[in-house]
């Protein structure tokens, strides 16, 4: 008897036939002998359909109450579920992140989780019965409940199967498995048996949102074996396992890509000690996530610094960027130009010389300008113009050729 956590993901609840579907394969792990824990995201397009819901109310809405409003997507989709395998004979009970025992921070969007004390779900298991957890939540130290950020299911997921110590966690969604890039666009990319911890955590925080990178960092933690496949399908999907499991290592693991950053310059600013820190305090302290800078050599004691932040914290940037730019003399704010980021990933880039210049040689060949250009030891990323992004990622990825 082995202990599974299998995560369904929107698009494989996103129907009453789906959930029968998603029902029909639970059923059958249970009934195999093992012991199942299911989570589960909310219904298709649920959770983007209540932010654009709570938008229309209010333009920057209550985050205690986004919270509320977002949590009720999984409630839905967990009774659903429950319904539905109940109805195929076999008896399941499903409970919210709290009466999961999912503990987590106070901050309201993007809680972090502290603890799970899974008291219920194990003696829901113990008792023969199938625990179906509501994803992406959780209560506060402060007894507010609490989302773990986009795709949080995945975060919920692999947390409890390190608590549960399950023997796998599953996450069923609506792709074969992690592919060597986004299969929407790039139509050759190709399925991976296998791939690191630390690759799926740097393509999943560059863009590839297949994983949620908080999971993969939790599940390279505590060393849960994840295994990411499809749920109408029952072939074998991707293994997210440590670099030592993988005995044939390719130099590039994959490309991923964002469209969801825009690119400002503060131009002619002072070239002075000091001023970075003042932007980036001022942006820090407004809490919002600043990815790439960089800033040009100085000519005449200015200088200009370009960075890049999340397009939807442009509306709470302007004002603090319009003031600082007044107070430390910058010539003016450039308005925010839309970009993209594309990623090179693997983890052969620390043996092998040369990567860097053959993504650059790829997007030159092309006609794409880099903007910006930021690096860790398994990863270049380059920014560029939005409506050249998806044309940047399939040179890259032609470039070395990943495609099947
Ligand atoms: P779920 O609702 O099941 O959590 P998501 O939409 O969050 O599903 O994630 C699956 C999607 O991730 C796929 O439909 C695919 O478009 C996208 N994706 C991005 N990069 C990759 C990649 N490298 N491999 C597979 N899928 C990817
Ligand atoms: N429903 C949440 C979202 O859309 C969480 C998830 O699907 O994992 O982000
Ligand atoms: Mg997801």
């Amino acid at each position: 008897m082995a202990l599974y956590v299998q995560k369904f993901g929107g698009t494989s609840v996103g129907s009453a036939e789906r959930i029968k579907n998603v029902a029909r394969r639970v059923v059958e792990t249970a009934e195999a002998g093992h012991q199942v824990c299911v989570v589960v995201s909310a219904m298709g397009k649920t959770t983007d359909e209540l932010i654009d819901l709570a938008h229309e109310l209010s333009p920057d809405p209550s985050r205690r109450e986004m919270d509320m409003l977002l949590t009720a997507g999984e409630r839905i989709s967990m009774a659903l579920l429950s319904i539905a395998i109940i109805e195929l004979g076999h008896d399941a009970v499903s409970f919210t992140g709290s009466q999961a025992g999912i503990l987590t921070d106070t901050v309201h969007g993007k809680a972090r989780i502290l603890e799970i004390t899974p008291t219920r779900v194990v003696e829901a298991l113990n008792d023969g019965k199938v625990a179906i957890v509501a994803g992406f939540q959780g209560v506060s130290t402060k007894k507010d409940v609490t989302t773990l950020g986009r795709g949080g299911s995945d975060a919920t997921a692999v947390a409890l199967a390190a608590a549960l110590k399950a023997d796998v966690c599953e996450v069923y969604t609506d792709v074969d498995g992690v592919y060597t890039s986004d299969p929407r666009i790039v139509p050759n990319a190709r399925k991976l048996a296998k791939i690191s911890f630390e690759e799926m955590l740097e393509l999943a925080s560059t863009g590839a949102g297949v994983m949620m990178s908080r999971s993969v960092e939790l599940g390279r933690n505590d060393g849960v074996r994840i295994h990411v496949r499809s749920s109408l399908k029952s072939t074998e999907g991707t293994w997210i396992v440590s670099e030592e499991e993988i005995v044939e290592k390719p130099i590039i693991a994959g490309v991923s890509h964002d469209a969801s950053e825009s690119k400002i310059t503060l131009s002619r600013v002072p070239d002075q000690p000091g001023i970075a820190a003042r932007v980036f305090r001022a942006l820090a302290d407004a809490e919002i996530n600043v990815d790439m800078i960089v800033q040009n050599s100085s000519q005449d004691g200015k200088t200009d610094i370009s960075f890049t932040m999340p397009d939807i914290e442009m509306v709470k940037a302007d004002p603090i960027l319009d003031a600082l730019s007044a107070e430390i003399g910058a010539e003016g704010v450039r308005s925010a130009e839309p970009v993209g980021k594309v990623s090179l990933v693997g983890a052969g880039m620390r043996t092998h010389p040369g990567v860097a210049a053959d993504m650059f040689d790829a997007l030159s060949a092309a006609g794409i300008n880099i903007a910006i250009i930021s690096t860790s030891p398994i990863r270049i990323s380059c920014v560029v113009a939005r409506e050249q992004l998806h044309d940047a990622v399939r040179a890259v990825h032609d470039k070395f050729q990943l495609g099947g």
